[in-house]
């Protein structure tokens, strides 16, 4: 039998909708709309394209919308000199940077100055400190679409399931598997040193793929009925010089053993800006009711 697709360009526009709720909610309650503020260094085309959506959705949704724009030669002092105003910014209630960075900028260094009250990406050490310490904060945007997609399929108790989480990237892998450890599950980390993956695959209930390796985990390595979430974007080569998307999973292989998957493009990666709407509405309420 074949799986049931799990359909995250749908539940994304849910979760936008209600961000867009809490901000409106916000605004008639206080007047203050939540604004996220986005900083660009460079031209990368491919972070063109999602600083341009996310200002999209951002809008679409009823927030502020703060672009910024930097030379690819701007230094790591004015990059961070920027930070600390939109830190200081009341109309800025959410800050991304978006990455990569060009080589001679320390990431860690311009993350570090980031407020952790308005780090929407929740890669900063103090939130990513309350993530381990299971104490709250700003959780990173795709492995919480994760978890979405996951309860989407299962409903929301996950509490006991075994998932397996291959990749252990501070970006994804990382905080998917505290995210799954917080929900209960007894989780598995898996990364290019494991040895016998198939076999882990084979066990888990919930599999997380988050490598960035093309079509890597095979139909016959996935438990009859598992969940499978895969978070990985590859492009490849077709015959006629056209590229196209697929993920860590051999998707028409694993359709016919799971119970329900996620498609790429279409699953994951929709997500990752709904939730990033979702954090900023959390920081700006956050800053405009502390401790409500
Ligand atoms: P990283 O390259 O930072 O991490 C990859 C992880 O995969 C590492 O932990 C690595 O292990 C592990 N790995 C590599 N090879 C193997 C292997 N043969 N077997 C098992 N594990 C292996 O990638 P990211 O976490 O940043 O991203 C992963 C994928 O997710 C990429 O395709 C990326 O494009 C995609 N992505 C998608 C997003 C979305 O919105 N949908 C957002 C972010 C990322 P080790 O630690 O040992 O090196």
């Amino acid at each position: 039998m074949s799986a049931t697709i799990i359909d995250g360009k749908a539940i994304a526009e849910t979760v936008r909708g209600e961000a867009a709720d809490r901000a409106a909610a916000l605004e008639a309650a206080t007047g203050v709309k939540p604004g996220l503020a986005v900083v660009l260094v460079g031209n990368d085309p491919a972070s063109e394209v999602y600083v341009r959506n996310k200002a999209r959705l951002t809008v679409a949704a009823g927030m502020a919308s703060f672009e910024h724009k930097l030379r690819a030669n701007t230094s790591e002092a004015d990059l961070i000199a920027l930070v600390e105003r939109l830190n200081a910014d009341p109309l800025v209630h959410g800050i991304l940077v978006q990455m990569p960075l060009p080589g001679h900028i320390d990431s860690d260094r311009v993350v570090l100055a980031i407020d952790p009250a308005k780090d929407v990406d929740g890669l900063t050490p103090a939130n990513a400190g309350r993530l381990v310490l299971g104490r709250g904060g700003l959780v990173p945007c795709t492995p919480q679409g994760c978890i979405i997609l996951a309860k989407h399929a299962l409903g929301p108790d996950l509490a006991g399931k075994e998932a397996l989480v291959i990749g252990r990237s501070i970006l994804v892998g990382k905080p998917v598997a505290l995210l799954l450890q917080a929900e209960s599950c007894t989780v598995t980390m898996a990364h290019s040193k494991t040895h016998d993956l198939a076999g882990h695959c084979r066990r888990a209930d919930i599999l997380v793929a988050a490598v960035g390796r093309p079509e890597m985990v095979k139909g016959d390595w996935i438990k009859p009925g598992a969940v499978v979430i895969d978070v990985g974007i590859n492009r490849i080569a077709q015959e006629g010089g056209k590229t196209r998307l697929v993920g860590d999973v051999a998707y028409e292989e694993a359709r016919e053993v799971a119970g329900a998957i996620t498609p790429v493009p279409g699953g994951v990666g929709p997500m990752t800006i709904a939730c990033l709407l979702q954090n900023t509405v959390t920081a700006a309420e956050a800053q405009v009711r502390p401790g409500a």
